[in-house]
């Protein structure tokens, strides 16, 4: 179990990256969703620390993280948003350097937890090619393969989805799925599919606070009965709306209110991109 109280961090340009934060996050996958700027490296950074907070605490176990770091590092796997650049060196040979440096020193152990590791992320097959050469999607995988040396409980992976095609991020998704059957897993994204159907539970973030939490069913149910749709024709008035997209014919809205706003509204099954428009709209218009 990880759990943060009350975390805050402001920066010395006085943004506040994060506002009071405080999080129960169980075993499995958690995500943590946020549209760009609203504190999620921050907060992933702290959990790793790699930054200290301006006040809070954070516990992993019986760790107390920041005030022993170290005993988290034993533990933690961190994939940041960039890998560093790795030229002429190939994927087996990089990973066997780094279980090395990891005090993996018997060489048939250091092998085969290698070896492990690359079939774990699907790329056994690309292992002696060089990581200069790979793909963004097989870059993200190699990452979490150096992540996972050690066999981490606590893998923190800060938006490893952002530019990837949809192929590689289904395969990036299935790699990630079966970490978290034995290790917590904990994921920023500001993509909505990225937590819709992987993660167990979620949070939302924007502006530095959690603004919602739950299971994606919790955060979709109290908007049910509540979402109204049409397709306003081009050139026609938009109404207030929580959220809108280009359709051949106009824009497709969608309407938060209790009654439907006119004749030709249907009733919305709620999804979670609605739940996160409507999370963040409510925090915008009661900001603490
Ligand atoms: P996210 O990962 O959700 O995009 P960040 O944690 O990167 O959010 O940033 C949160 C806010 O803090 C942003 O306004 C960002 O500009 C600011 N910020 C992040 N890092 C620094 C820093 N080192 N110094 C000053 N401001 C920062």
């Amino acid at each position: 179990m990880l759990e943060t109280h009350r975390l805050t961090k402001t920066y010395s340009n006085g943004v506040h990256a994060l506002s009071d934060v405080s999080l129960d996050v169980g075993p499995g996958l958690y995500g943590l969703l946020g549209p760009n700027g609203a504190g999620k490296s921050t907060l992933m950074r702290t959990l790793a620390t790699l930054q200290l907070p301006d006040a809070g605490t954070i516990r992993f176990g019986d760790i107390d993280v920041l005030s022993q770091p170290d005993e988290l590092r034993k533990l933690l796997g961190y994939l940041p948003q960039q890998i560093g650049a790795y030229p002429g060196v190939t994927a087996e040979s990089l990973l066997e350097r780094f279980a090395w440096l990891h005090g993996n020193t018997d060489r048939k152990g250091r092998r085969r937890e290698v070896m492990e590791l690359l079939d774990k992320v699907n790329l056994t097959e690309f292992r002696s090619q060089l990581v200069s050469t790979y793909s963004g999607g097989m870059l993200r995988r190699f990452g979490i393969a150096l992540a996972l040396l050690g066999s981490p409980r606590l893998l923190i992976v800060d938006e490893p989805t952002a530019g990837l095609d949809p192929a590689e991020r289904d395969r990036f998704h299935r790699v990630l799925a079966d970490v978290a059957a034995d290790a917590l897993v904990l994921l920023s994204t500001h993509i909505v599919e990225d937590v819709e159907h992987l993660c167990g539970r979620l949070s939302i973030m924007s502006e530095g606070r959690i603004v919602a939490e739950g299971t994606p069913a919790e955060l979709r149910h109290p908007l049910e009965g509540k979402l109204w749709t049409s397709t306003i024709p081009r050139g026609g008035r938009l109404p207030e709306a929580l959220h809108l997209a280009a359709r051949p014919n106009g824009t497709a809205v969608v309407v938060h209110a209790d009654k439907p706003p006119g004749q030709s509204w249907a009733l919305r099954e709620p999804t979670l991109q609605d739940a996160y428009h409507a999370a963040l709209r409510e925090q915008l218009s009661s900001p603490s």
